[in-house]
């Protein structure tokens, strides 16, 4: 069920939005290759219209699957917005755009979501990274030197 409210059927009665929005229809742009979206957003959405506006109110959860910057190690990274609430004012300079009576209101919860995402996702908040041990057994075995990854290329700039 997308997230677009009828006006018409707030008019009566508050709603409830209530399901799972697939992670495509979110159309978040992560910027971030360490950052993956599979699992759709679930979310709990009471929507209200007030004189001049729409008030929702609810949670979203969203599961992330994420790579850590540091051990390349791929973990899931919960993204919860509990509780979650949106003022979306029907006019003005920055009203919601209806069309056909509808209100879509991903394009808000898409920007808050978006600020929740880790910047540098990390399995555990003290992740060391690869074992270095491990590095120079590689080196003396194999005598190939595997080329830096990107990341660490990032990282090394993060610790400066
Ligand atoms: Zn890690």
């Amino acid at each position: 069920m997308p997230l677009i409210v009828n006006l018409r059927h707030l008019e009566e009665d508050e709603l409830t939005l209530h399901g799972e929005l697939p992670a495509a229809d979110l159309d978040l742009d992560t910027h971030d290759e360490m950052i993956r979206l599979i699992q759709p957003l679930r979310h709990e959405l009471k929507v209200q219209l007030l004189e001049d506006s729409l008030l929702v109110r609810g949670w979203l959860r969203l599961t992330l699957d994420c790579q850590c910057v540091r051990c390349l190690q791929p973990f899931q990274h919960e993204l919860v917005l509990d509780p979650w609430a949106c003022h979306l004012p029907l006019e003005g300079e920055e009203c919601v755009s209806i069309v056909n009576d509808c209100a879509d209101l991903t394009p808000y919860l898409r920007e808050d979501m978006l600020l929740e995402f880790p910047r540098h996702p990390l399995c555990r908040p003290d992740c060391r990274g690869m074992e270095k041990k491990t590095a120079g057994k590689a080196k003396k075995a194999g005598g190939k030197e595997e080329p830096t990854p990107s990341v660490w290329a990032k990282l090394d700039k993060l610790k400066l």
